[in-house]
C-alpha cells in the first residue's frame, strides 16, 4: 500500500507514465485494476457521510508485487477520512479534551477515537523526531515555521508535522497543507498507525520528502 494524490486523474497519469515507485524495491508500478469497495465516513455533524470508493490498484514491472494506492486524504485500516482523525488528534493535543467528548462532537464511536489517540501518543516520538528531521533538512529557515511548543508527546509531534507541512509550503510555493496531509505524503499510509512506526524505528526511519499534491509517500503494504 501507499500514498498517492487523492485524485484520481493525476494517479491514472503517474500510473501510466511510470512515474509511482514499487515501495519494495522502487520499480515502476503498472495499472493492475482496482482493489476492494470499501466504505469510508467522511466529514462530521449534518455534513456526515458515508463514500464508496475502490482505490486503484498497481503492479510493480520489477519484482510483480501488487499495490493499493491510497489517496493522501486517508489512511490505512481507517474508516473515517485523515481530516476526521486529524481533528480527533488536535482536540487531544490542543485542548486536551478527552476521547468521548471528542467522539461525541465528532459522532464518532468512544472505542475508534480513543484508538486514534492511543496510536498516535504511542508514536508520538518517533514521529516528532522523524518530521522535526524532515523539516530541517528541508527548510531554509524551518525555526520561523514552527508552531508553539506543545508540552506533550503528542503536541510535540503534532507541531512537528506541521512545521514540516510549513516547509512542503515554502518549498513549493503552495499553500500549507493540512499536517495530516504531510503526514501521510511523507510517511505513507500507515502514518496513523502505531504498530508500523514501532516497526520504522526499529529499523532506522528514512521517509522520502512527498510534496503537498500526495507523492512520493513510500509505506509498506
Ligand atoms: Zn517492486
Amino acid at each position: 500500500m501507499l500514498t498517492v494524490n487523492h485524485e484520481a486523474v493525476s494517479v491514472e497519469s503517474d500510473l501510466a507514465g511510470g512515474r509511482l515507485a514499487c515501495p519494495a524495491c522502487k520499480g515502476r508500478l503498472r495499472p493492475w485494476g482496482w482493489a476492494r469497495e470499501r466504505l469510508i465516513r467522511h466529514g462530521t455533524g449534518t455534513d456526515l457521510a458515508l463514500v464508496r470508493g475502490r482505490p486503484r490498484r498497481g503492479r510493480c514491472a520489477a519484482c510483480s508485487a501488487t499495490h493499493v494506492l491510497l489517496g493522501v486524504d486517508l489512511a490505512a485500516r481507517r474508516a473515517d477520512t485523515a481530516a476526521v482523525i486529524a481533528s480527533a488528534v488536535e482536540a487531544k493535543a490542543a485542548g486536551g479534551a478527552g476521547h468521548r467528548v471528542i467522539a461525541a462532537g465528532l459522532g464518532r464511536p468512544v472505542s475508534t477515537v480513543r484508538g486514534w489517540l492511543r496510536a498516535f501518543a504511542a508514536s508520538a516520538g518517533p514521529i516528532a523526531e522523524e518530521f522535526t528531521a524532515l523539516a530541517h533538512r528541508d527548510g531554509a529557515d524551518a525555526a520561523g515555521l514552527w508552531p508553539a511548543p506543545a508540552p506533550t508527546p503528542a503536541g510535540r509531534a503534532l507541531a512537528a508535522v506541521a512545521a514540516y507541512a510549513g516547509v512542503l509550503a515554502a518549498r513549493f510555493g503552495v499553500a500549507t497543507p493540512a499536517w495530516q496531509i504531510a503526514g501521510l505524503a511523507a510517511a505513507g499510509p500507515w502514518f496513523f498507525s502505531a504498530p508500523w512506526w514501532a516497526g520504522q524505528s526499529q529499523h532506522g526511519l528514512t521517509l522520502t520528502p512527498g510534496t503537498p499534491g500526495g507523492k512520493g509517500g513510500t509505506g509498506a503494504g
